[in-house]
């Protein structure tokens, strides 16, 4: 039987939305269930849309049962957008009933590999058809530049799709030779209902890094977006249904971390947790799963080390330097924002990244193509970025502010080097999230090692040098999940993306990310007749 033909079979998904099912001793408690429609919305670059701003369960936007709401803003001018619903415990409920269903459903579980990689496909296509409108939203609700919205957000969530379905009709079992008298054999089965909690600096791609391998191991979905940047994933939420998947199947709700987000990760009728966030509240979301021992991965984290050696080409390491904590508002977990320099290099690299930045980093208006550098996301964001760099001053930091003024609304920041700090500086150590470097000098490859592994994360590093000998010593060296040897940032979807230490628990992108959405059986036949 093809696919088509049976996801057109008349389902006993109604178009209406449904009262959830009670499963596994949790129900919803809503008598009704609401379709909220969408608003129209025009940004600043004039492009116009409908913006979904329901929760979308079961293929459906709906009303949250409570009424809170989210208010989001534009973070380039402080002007509302729009207000979504906000999720309720209840309504998270409704989201796990509908994904729970949605798993035992013959129009999801019995489709095979291909049948889902076909679907996959579809909403990656549909993704790139809306590209313009995608990264319009991201833009207005997160603040990075429109070139990096579309040159990179849309096109990774859709690339990511395509890349899991790629693995679709290909992730088996194996045979185990125990014998004649026995047949043994694995089986790779879906985890079963996902609870995936993202983050506000890259929404439609982290969204896509969870959706993609989850959905190619045949697992149903809770997406929980950051309250900060609903509107991307909401909007996607038509292209899914759109591209036919089943209801239930994908649902996103928006939510307070603390409402929603804390329902989700403890719910019993969840399977596993996917986190991506800051290590403290990763931290509590693996309190919270812990209480029904669900499978789960965080990628939280980092303060990532970045070594330049006397021999490295300045040019260069200059060069993806400045790319590895400016790039995204320097909002990004593997920003290497710890720039470690050997003595014999160290004042000519601070005078080229200065200058470098103060070329490079353009700030303002993120619609306008010249910005690299967008607002930060939010006032509270901003303010973290100052205090730090407020804190440097007071401890006789040198302050290298290199770029010309910011815009007189909006939540921008000088893109900031500091250097000649005390080495238990807070802004050494801790996570600034925004694009503030720090620089410190060392005198040989044991010092470089031991400041760059002084650290309670190990989510990424990078190395400058032209000695392939002393490149690998300290890639292997380095206490970290990635490292890039003359680059920075320079993730690939093809390739394992986490952290060791503080920095995460599991991996996602790559084979390796599939390895968290699938359960191994094992399976053993007695054939002896005994
Ligand atoms: P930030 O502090 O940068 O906003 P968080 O780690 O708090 O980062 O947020 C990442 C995601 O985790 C968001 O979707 C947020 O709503 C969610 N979240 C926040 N607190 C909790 C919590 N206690 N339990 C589950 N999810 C949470």
């Amino acid at each position: 039987m093809s696919y088509c033909f049976r996801l057109s079979q008349p389902a006993r998904w109604g178009v209406k939305p449904r009262l959830a099912k009670r499963s596994r001793g949790f129900a919803s408690s809503a008598s009704t269930w609401l379709p909220v429609l969408p608003i129209n919305l025009t940004a600043p670059n004039s492009r116009s849309w409908k913006q979904p701003v329901g929760l979308f369960i079961n293929n459906e936007y709906i009303e949250s049962q409570g009424a809170d709401r989210i208010t989001t803003v534009n973070p380039a001018t402080e002007e509302t957008i729009c207000s979504v619903h906000a999720a309720s415990g209840h309504d998270v409920d409704r989201a796990v009933s509908a994904a729970r269903d949605a798993l035992r459903h013959p129009s999801w579980r019995n489709l095979t590999g291909t049948d889902r990689a076909r679907l996959m496909v579809r909403l990656a296509d549909l993704v790139d058809a809306h590209a313009e409108t995608l990264a319009t939203i991201e833009t207005m609700d997160n603040g990075k530049p429109y070139t990096v919205s579309l040159g990179y957000d849309v096109p990774d969530l859709s690339s990511v799709l395509r890349y899991y379905a790629g693995f679709a009709d290909k992730n088996f079992g194996k045979t185990v030779d125990l014998g004649p008298e026995k047949l043994a054999y694995t089986t790779v089965q879906p985890v079963g209902v996902c609870g995936q909690i993202i983050p506000w600096n890259y929404p439609l791609s982290m969204a896509g890094w969870k959706l993609g391998p989850a959905l190619c191991c045949g697992n149903t979905i809770v997406l929980k977006l950051a309250e900060l940047t609903p509107l991307s994933m909401l909007y996607v939420g038509d292209l899914i249904r759109e591209a036919g998947f089943p209801p239930g199947v994908i649902n996103i709700v928006n939510g307070h971390g603390h409402v929603a987000g804390a329902a989700l990760a403890e719910h019993e009728g969840v399977d596993k947790i996917a986190f991506t966030g800051s290590t403290k509240t990763g931290k509590d979301v693996m309190r919270l799963a812990s209480g029904t021992m669900k499978a789960i991965t965080l990628e939280t984290g980092g303060k990532s080390p970045l070594i330049v050696f006397d021999d490295a080409n300045l040019d260069q390491a200059v060069s993806w330097a400045h790319g590895g904590v400016m790039g995204n508002q320097g909002q990004v977990c593997t920003a290497t924002s710890r720039l470690l320099v050997q003595d014999g290099v160290y004042n000519e690299f601070v005078q080229r990244f200065v200058e470098f930045t103060a070329k490079t980093s353009v700030v303002g208006d993120p619609f306008d193509e010249k910005t690299y550098q967008g607002p930060q996301v939010s006032k509270a964001q901003l303010d973290r970025v100052n205090l730090f760099i407020s804190a440097a001053k007071a401890c006789g930091g040198t302050i290298h502010q290199p770029s010309a003024s910011l815009p007189s609304r909006g939540f921008f920041v000088q893109p900031t080097i500091l250097t000649d700090l005390p080495a238990s500086h807070p802004a050494l150590h801790e996570e600034i999230f925004g694009p503030c470097a720090t620089i410190v000098r060392f005198k040989d490859e044991d010092e470089a090692l031991s400041v760059a592994n002084a650290s309670r994360y190990g989510l990424a590093g990078a190395v400058f040098t032209n000695d392939v000998a002393r490149a690998h010593r300290v890639a292997r060296e380095l206490e970290a999940g990635m490292v890039w040897v003359n680059s920075s940032n320079d993730s690939d979807i093809r390739m394992p993306f986490g952290g060791i230490k503080e920095s995460g628990i599991g991996r996602e992108l790559g084979e390796e990310g599939l390895r968290g959405y699938y359960n191994v059986k094992a399976v053993q036949v007695n054939l002896s007749g005994q």
